[in-house]
């Protein structure tokens, strides 16, 4: 039985309120609603300090891919710590976890990334993928090879450099970008597509134009594509069939590397461990991987490096210039036996065959049943990576006035009812555990499809629809 009475959620609250500055937050509400506190966690569930049960619709934030409560994963820490806590992986020193993980990620991302270099996060590791990118293309002596291309609604971070790869606009409201670096392509958004374009023709538009913009840039200028193979913060837009397989085709032709941000789409959350190439088709220069690669219970990020990067970046040279990056944690002892652990429990599992199975049920299921409601717009994404899109009119596609907050009136009556699905202005996203049984895919599908109903509702009751 868990102990709730440890908790004294009224001055947590306060305290929280007072001293903890919490990222992505609307301070308006937060100032006024303060903190839910999450205290305690079990399979795919988590409790509130009031032990309050919620099923984790989320994932925490599209991380904790093998469920909550794990004990290997708190005695692979144990253990680790016990034997050595920390090491630097600077110059020539290493730890046995950072040597065994690597060697593990070699083996399972595409053949020809078989170079792993650690972070804590994704917006470090997509940092990294740029200096290494302009690294590499001042060493073969192409310094105005700089510049990147990225899409619009992509996220990738939110250290400057990663908030400038990032196309989300709403996200650079009242902040700055680094200058002249980042290029912006449109996201493959196939639900607004332009009205009359069939979605092959929206495929030749979107490749065309990552085409176009190289060729306006230069392509003795441009050094990168970086694209995730499902935009997940965006609103979950999968790309029409083919799209990543012809814009490598086009980067390729130029000369200009592929990163391809796996940081949620990697380990099972498509029932793949990693989706470039297994589900998407294609190969890219750099994965960068975080998240599901712990589960979320420690932090640690990849970068998989292509053979040709890692070759030029390791050339020693004469003149003895070094490759000047990393972090104190890259390659965390504590975190890589961790990452190692999670791997092995996720193949013990069969954690990617049960998400290409009870997954994709998901996927239909949502579907099948929540298409249909009058504020649906769209339901879409790809296994245990979804999102509803709600709208005002679903002819036209005509959105809710954003005062309504649609999102978040959906995943208000959700969390009443003990589910947690995450509200992004009128769409929300659902990235649950994989390890999600069928009986809780019933249970998300028919809590939303409820909450969707009572919302409608009572917008008709408030006169808002
Ligand atoms: N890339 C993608 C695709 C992400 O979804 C995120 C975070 N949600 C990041 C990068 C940034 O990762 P982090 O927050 O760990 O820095």
């Amino acid at each position: 039985m868990k102990d709730f009475s440890k908790y004294n959620t009224k001055e947590l609250w306060n305290n929280d309120l007072k001293h903890n500055m919490h990222p992505f937050t609307d301070f308006s509400s937060f100032k006024k609603e303060g903190s839910l506190i999450m205290a305690e966690s079990e399979g795919a569930y988590v409790f509130d300090t009031d032990g309050r049960k919620y099923l984790d619709g989320i994932a925490g934030l599209w991380c904790v891919n093998i469920g909550y409560g794990n004990e290997e994963m708190g005695q692979a820490m144990l253990d680790q710590t016990r034997r050595i806590p920390y090491y630097s992986s600077f110059g020539h020193l290493t730890t046995p976890p950072a040597v065994e993980l690597s060697t593990k990620l070699a083996s399972l991302a595409p053949k020809s990334l078989s170079h792993v270099f650690y972070g804590t996060g994704g917006s470090m590791s997509n940092d990294t993928a740029v200096r290494m990118v302009h690294f590499y293309f001042n060493r073969i002596g192409k310094p105005n090879k700089k510049q990147i291309i990225t899409r619009t609604d992509g996220y990738h971070g939110s250290t400057y450099l990663s908030m400038t790869l990032t196309g989300v606009e709403y996200d650079h409201i009242g902040f700055d970008l680094a200058p002249d670096l980042v290029h912006r392509v449109s996201a493959p958004n196939v639900y607004r597509r332009p009205a009359g374009m069939t979605v092959p023709e929206y495929c030749d538009f979107l490749v065309n134009e990552v085409e176009q913009k190289i060729l306006s840039i230069g392509p003795e200028n441009v050094a990168m594509f970086v694209a995730e193979p499902i935009a997940g913060a965006g609103g979950v837009l999968v790309p029409p069939e083919g799209y990543h397989q012809r814009v490598a085709a086009v980067c390729k032709k130029y000369g200009v590397f592929i990163l391809s941000d796996e940081v949620v789409t990697a380990f099972g959350r498509l029932g793949e461990m990693f989706s470039s190439e297994k589900i998407f088709g294609f190969t890219p220069d750099i994965i960068t991987c975080a998240k599901g690669l712990t589960s979320g219970y420690i932090p640690l990020s990849a970068n998989m490096i292509s053979d040709e990067i890692y070759d030029v970046i390791s050339v020693p040279q004469a003149e003895g210039a070094s490759f000047t990056h990393g972090f104190t944690y890259s390659g965390h002892p504590v975190s890589c036996a961790v990452g190692l652990k999670n791997i092995e429990i996720m193949e013990r599992m069969d954690l990617c065959g049960h998400v290409r199975e009870v997954g994709k049920y998901f996927e239909n299921q949502l579907i099948e049943k929540l298409s249909n409601l009058p504020l649906v717009g769209d339901v879409r994404g790809s296994h245990f990576m979804m999102c509803i899109e709600s709208v005002a009119n679903k002819e036209t596609k005509e959105l809710l006035d954003p005062n309504i907050a649609i999102g978040n009136r959906i995943a208000d009556k959700c969390q009443a009812v003990g589910l947690l699905v995450r509200p992004l202005a009128h769409k929300n996203i659902l990235s649950p555990p994989l390890t999600l049984s069928v009986a809780e895919v019933d249970f998300i599908v028919s809590t939303l499809h409820k909450a969707i109903i009572d919302v409608q509702d009572d917008l008709v009751k408030e006169g808002l629809w």
